[in-house]
């Protein structure tokens, strides 16, 4: 018995050792970037990619356009210098030199970053108003209105949750 396991201890390491031995690793094709989109999740969620980046409240107001309750959000009484992006595809949407205190618990501005939002004419909810959406992304930022002060005497109220804010963007001074 002795023997016997010996020589099949012997017949194992002579294989191992072997630099001809034909394991599947060594043989498998070089093909591994095929393999990749496998790891995509591929039965769900594929209308809107955003969906796993943001957070529900995220999503919720970016992609079915909802809107945060008044004086909740983390950008109304925000007054630091920079650049405010969109928090789903982080393009740059508006600038802190155009910000004012509007008072209605909402981010305000007088004026976005040039061709950086798209707007377009929403009657939900009983209203007539022109909402604001990423030009990017589409996402929805919120809506524009004609009581805003000058220069522009226009009113972008934006949902803090469809921001997000760069310090090291410009503030809107050096540009043209
Ligand atoms: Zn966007």
């Amino acid at each position: 018995m002795k023997r016997l396991a010996f020589a099949a201890a012997m017949a194992a390491a002579l294989a191992a050792c072997s630099p001809r031995a034909k394991s599947p690793e060594a043989q498998a094709p070089r093909e591994q970037p095929q393999e990749q989109p496998q790891e995509q999740p591929q039965e769900k969620d594929m209308a809107d990619p955003y969906k796993e980046k943001l957070t529900p409240e995220q999503y919720y107001v970016c992609r079915q356009k909802g809107t945060e309750r008044p004086f909740t959000g983390k950008y109304y009484d925000h007054h630091e210098k920079g650049t405010y992006i969109c928090v789903a595809c982080k393009q740059e949407l508006f600038t802190s030199g155009t910000k004012f205190e509007s008072g209605s618990g909402w981010p305000s501005y007088f004026q976005p970053i040039k061709d950086k939002v798209r707007e377009e004419s929403d009657s939900s909810h009983g209203m007539r108003r022109t909402e604001v959406m990423c030009s990017k992304c589409g996402s929805h930022l919120g809506h524009v209105f004609d009581d805003g002060p000058n220069p522009t005497g226009l009113r972008y109220c934006i949902n803090s949750l469809s921001l997000d804010f760069d310090p090291d963007g410009g503030d809107g001074s050096a540009e043209s």
